[in-house]
């Protein structure tokens, strides 16, 4: 008889250890952030807002007020409703928004909270007063990570303003996805040379990166205006950065799976332009070559000289990356745009992990890495547990994502560098350029000079010229 599996041979389960992946309202609470005086609701405990809270304030270095309705144990048996219309009543008697954006967390989706409703009869109730615009997004963080949040966040507030409007060729939007605020500076600097003015959704780009203050706004400046994002309906098309945008989708439209711009695209007849996040050469050429079409403008000569100077930069940097072994983590579509930069700069990414499953990033790193995709292990689902388990086997040269890997490039002593979000051991976070050739242009540099400083300081005699 053959013998019986001892039990301590078999791999236990183990739940989720050092999550690859945040809380779904944190996603919302950025995405909210980013429209014009608007202030989020967690619809939760105050431990949600809390949570989000500090990561957002170590992350971006500013002031992140998010609310809570605040959850004790009587609200988790009797309901939140009271509680809701009290967090409103403060939020706006204080905070005096524009708009109030409520996003459920897993307590109150667990009980089952039907924010929607609770909204219509606050509506009915503040009727003929002066009350900012209201709108939920549902947010379980056991149904998605944070980008799952964000882009559920960008879906409702388009859903909740766009209304139909006149054709203007001179609108385009824009739908950057969970990008820094730095990206989205540079973004609108890039499109508005095209001699068009965007509508970016959304738009946290001084909320989140605010000059000094010489005295405490409550609500930021900044955000995409409110009357821009009602316009979204008659832009001439829509230009989304990113291949895993779409959410499955409440209401009418139950069982589908939308982004924003896909919606647009659906409900008011907006043509999408999708495409990876423009990190290297050729995701920055798909997406200048969209703007091209878009606007019917060449590229502008600034942009040319940006993308030669990078890929002279290639052509001097390529001896000290090329054949080098590379850990990437993070969100799908960072990790999706950092492989394929680093394929073409010929770094062999062994590890693409990530805490999000949507079963096709595997597939895609495939299509964007035509060096070494078809090697690549992509970890999906993952925890930071299971990606040091298999960085320990392979023994990378580099590992790039956010700051939570950190003990991972300190166990097997080697750099990290640092991008996305969060970055907690850093100042700067807000302020890496990520995207297009100047974004590229930066990240190229910091991985070449990571690996050289990692030689040098582990040079057995030392150097100061190479
Ligand atoms: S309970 Fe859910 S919503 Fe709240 S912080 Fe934890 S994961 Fe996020």
């Amino acid at each position: 008889m053959d013998k019986l599996p001892r039990l301590k041979d078999i791999r236990p389960f183990v739940s989720t250890r050092n999550a690859c992946k945040l809380c779904a309202p944190l996603g919302a609470s950025v995405a909210l952030k980013g429209i014009e005086g608007c202030v989020p609701v967690i619809h939760g405990s105050q431990g949600c807002a809390t949570y989000i809270r500090r990561y957002m304030i170590s992350h971006y270095k500013e002031p992140v007020d998010i609310a809570s309705s605040n959850f004790s144990e009587e609200t988790t048996i009797f309901g939140g409703a009271q509680n809701l219309r009290e967090a409103l009543g403060n939020v706006i008697g204080q905070y005096k928004p524009k708009a109030v954006g409520v996003a459920t967390t897993c307590l109150s989706e667990t009980i089952g909270e039907d924010v929607f409703h609770q909204l219509a009869e606050v509506r009915k109730q503040t009727a003929g007063e002066d009350w900012p615009e209201l709108f939920t997004v549902s947010t379980p963080s056991y149904q998605g990570t944070h980008m799952d949040g964000f882009h559920a966040t960008v879906l409702e507030i388009v859903k909740h303003f766009v209304k139909d409007d006149e054709k203007a060729a001179d609108r385009l939007n824009i739908f950057p996805g969970f990008v820094s605020p730095a990206d989205i500076r540079q973004l609108k600097e890039i499109i508005s040379d095209y001699g068009i003015k965007p509508i970016l959704i959304p738009d946290f780009s001084d909320a989140l990166d605010n000059p000094l203050w010489d005295k405490y706004y409550r609500v930021p400046e900044g955000g995409t205006p409110l009357d821009e994002i009602c316009k979204a309906g008659g832009a001439v098309a829509s230009i989304e950065l990113g291949l895993f945008t779409k959410v499955a989708n409440g209401g009418k439209e139950s069982g589908l799976m939308h982004s924003a711009a896909s919606w647009l695209e659906s409900e008011h007849n907006v043509k999408n332009y999708k495409s990876l996040m423009p990190i290297g050469v050729n995701s920055s050429d798909d997406f200048f070559d969209n703007l091209t079409r878009v606007t019917g403008v060449e590229m502008p000569e600034k942009y040319m000289k940006q993308r030669g100077r990078l890929l002279d930069a290639y052509a001097d940097g390529h001896k000290y990356v090329f054949g080098k072994k590379a850990v990437v983590y993070g969100e799908e579509d960072l990790v999706l745009g950092l492989c394929s930069f680093l394929d073409e700069i010929g770094v062999e990414v062994v590890i693409a992990g990530t805490g999000a499953y949507s079963g096709r990033l595997e597939e895609e790193l495939k299509k964007a890495c035509p060096n070494h995709g078809e090697n690549m292990k992509v970890l999906g689902d993952s925890d930071f547990e299971r990606i040091s388990d298999e960085s320990h086997k392979i023994k990378p040269d580099i590992i790039i994502g956010n700051s939570k890997g950190y003990y991972i490039a300190r166990e097997l002593k080697i750099p990290i560098v640092r991008v996305g979000f969060p970055i907690h051991d850093r100042v700067g976070g807000q302020r890496i350029n990520h995207l297009g050739y100047a974004g590229t242009q930066e990240l190229f540099d910091k991985v070449v000079n990571a690996l050289l400083e990692y030689k040098q300081e582990n040079s057995p005699v030392g150097f100061k010229y190479m």
